[in-house]
């Protein structure tokens, strides 16, 4: 949540952090802000809503500087508005920062700076840390001294982007929490919350851990811990394309991204799957192979989109490999008192590896001693760095808000950790794994139909509730697809077990309440069927995601979007896609903005 991108070097600051900056708004846009240093002067510039009508203010004029923060918002803490937008600054001008987080005891710190003079122009949270720096500064007049003193005093989250005036060669930058990436260049450096800003600029990167600080300027990075320690710098290459981080010849990344499907699945299993010889490797586990070998209870702690794809998973390690699974909301998780037998194993699931939640219910699971594992897409991410081993899902940025590819590929993947710690091996494991090879090929046939999904969609734009109803493996699916349509065309939409929709949803049910049933050919079809009956005993529109070939859905349903057969528990990969086409048309039918819905941002890096 929230971007952040900083620049220090030789060249003109802001063009290359407003490019950073878009390319980030998919974490925050409610308002978008800069502050450029210029030998002497600090210009300060915030707009409400996209980074783009913050570029409309300053077209035309020319704002130099070789230092910049810029920042676009999810506000947590005052309404998006003008004066709330980041940057923010203290009484003098001196200090301007960008923040991403919360700082829990700003209303303490706003009451004894309140009394020692300070005047406080914004809502946020974020204004009192300026004027902490400021008040320090009193003291004893060195900027560092005094911004690691107002580090050691806040509480909360944060990462902060920080510019001294006084100071025009130095960018500061300072995490707890939430995450901040270095980027290393040749007389420049460069800063960013996710590495995806950085493509375009450099490949080397460094990855700031909690509790860290750093100094750069251009042709020096010093990090250090709160006390002024320094540690070692850990430059690593990023391997994400700049193609990736951009829309292509696609309308929007969430059409791109659930185009990747056949892709993401492809590097999910590339070099890991080995059906011939009955093998999956995982190099990341084989480091708590020991542990492993002893799990004798799993529990799957995520949220949001990650959740589902553990409900999935949890269907998954019961029957591929016969481990008892739970699945948790990570915010849930982390205030209960519940007793664990000895080999029980924490897995977090998460796209961008700094989700607030997952990563505290993580260290929750970490500090009652059980083995933790992670799977992760973003590579040197806190969850990925704090577990004990683990996975990534390699898909690559997903940028649209919503995740599309990214939950195909952590179905993907968790797939092969089951078939990694399954102790059995039988002719059950080995033609999964060699279906899993044809997964890509059968995704893209259902891409390749997207325009009946289409019409459909535009058939169904001005409906306003819908009810998603499957069982067993696609009972997520339907929850799932449940959450795509809520967040992408803002329809209510309600994700049920279909054996559950008689004890309540059914009520609802009538003609102007269509019913989405996910319902392949499988060991459960047949009580699908009856389910769907039962609907259409009371009028219920209905749509299916049936298998091509199942004659009787026809007769059963208004409308069939077919896929192709598969094994059953390989069936959301298949069924998941129409239903995210589904919530996309309806989304643009609707004329939204289906990258940045409303009120959400990605990486929920806030509890
Ligand atoms: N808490 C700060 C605010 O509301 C930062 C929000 C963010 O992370 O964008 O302004």
């Amino acid at each position: 949540m929230c971007g952040i991108v900083g620049y220090i070097g030789k060249r003109q600051a802001l063009p290359i952090g407003l490019a950073g900056l878009e390319t980030l708004e998919y974490r925050g846009y409610d308002s978008a802000g800069f502050a450029i240093c210029n030998p002497g002067r600090v210009t300060l510039v915030k707009q409400v809503g996209y980074v783009q009508q913050l570029k409309d203010k300053i077209e035309n004029q020319n704002i130099a500087g070789n230092l910049c923060i810029l920042h676009t918002r999810w506000a947590t803490h005052g309404t998006p508005n003008e004066v709330n937008a980041h940057p923010h600054h203290d009484c003098a001008g001196r200090v301007y920062l960008v923040h991403n987080g919360i700082i829990e005891n700003y209303k303490e710190l706003k009451n004894y700076l309140g009394q020692r003079g300070h005047a406080f122009i914004s809502e946020t949270d974020t204004e009192v840390m300026p004027h902490l720096i400021e008040e320090l500064l009193k003291d004893e007049n060195d900027f560092k001294t005094a911004l690691f003193n107002a580090l050691k005093m806040i509480e909360g989250t944060y990462a902060f982007a920080i510019i001294n005036k006084e100071d025009p060669h130095t960018l500061y930058a300072a995490r707890l929490s939430s995450p901040l990436v270095i980027g290393v260049g040749n007389e420049e450096n460069f800063l960013a919350s996710d590495p995806s800003a950085l493509i375009e600029s450099t490949r080397k990167v460094i990855y700031l851990k909690d509790g860290e600080v750093a100094e750069m300027t251009k042709d020096s990075i010093v990090i250090t811990d709160l006390d002024q320690r320094p540690t070692p710098l850990k430059v690593e290459q990023l391997e994400w394309t700049l193609e990736q981080a951009q829309k292509g010849n696609f309308p929007h990344f969430m059409l791109k991204e659930i185009f990747e499907g056949p892709e993401v699945v492809k590097a999910a299993i590339q070099g890991r799957l080995k059906p011939r010889e009955h093998l999956v490797k995982l190099g990341g586990l084989e480091l708590a192979q020991k542990r492993l070998n002893a799990m004798r209870r799993l529990i799957i702690l995520a949220c949001g989109t990650s959740y589902y794809a553990g409900l999935v998973g949890e269907y998954i390690f019961e029957e591929i490999a016969g481990i008892p699974t739970e699945v948790h909301f990570a915010s849930e998780f982390r205030y209960r008192e519940e007793p664990f037998e000895p080999g029980t194993v924490a897995l977090a699931i998460s796209q961008s590896g700094e989700t607030a939640d997952t990563l505290a219910a993580l260290r929750k699971a970490k500090k009652a001693g059980l083995l933790t594992l992670g799977l992760v897409n973003v590579v040197g991410s806190t969850i990925a760095r704090e577990t004990d081993a683990g996975v990534y899902n390699h898909a690559g940025p997903e940028i649209g808000v919503a995740s599309t590819k990214a939950f195909l590929s952590q179905l993907t993947t968790l797939i092969l950790m089951a078939l990694y710690v399954s102790k059995k091996r039988g002719a059950f494991h080995t033609a999964l794994m060699q279906e899993l090879m044809e997964i890509p090929k059968k995704i893209q046939s259902i891409l390749d139909a997207s325009e009946q999904i289409q019409q459909l969609a535009a058939t169904y734009a001005t409906h306003s509730n819908f009810l998603f109803l499957g069982r067993r493996y696609n009972y997520p699916v339907a929850l799932e697809g449940a959450l795509k349509l809520k967040e992408i065309s803002y329809i209510h939409a309600e994700g049920y077990g279909a054996g559950e929709m008689k004890h309540g949803p059914i009520a609802m049910v009538g003609p102007d309440f269509p019913t989405i049933a996910v319902v392949p050919s499988n060991s459960v079809s047949d009580k699908m069927y009856s389910n769907i009956q039962e609907i259409k005993a009371r009028r219920g529109p209905m749509i299916a995601v049936a298998t091509e070939g199942d004659e009787h859905i026809s007769s059963l349903a208004d409308h069939v979007l077919y896929i192709p057969k598969t094994l059953e528990p390989l069936e959301p990969l298949l069924s998941i896609v129409p239903l995210q086409l589904f919530a996309y048309y309806m989304g643009t039918k609707r004329g939204y903005n289906v990258d940045r819905p409303r009120n959400l941002a990605k990486s929920v890096t806030v509890e």
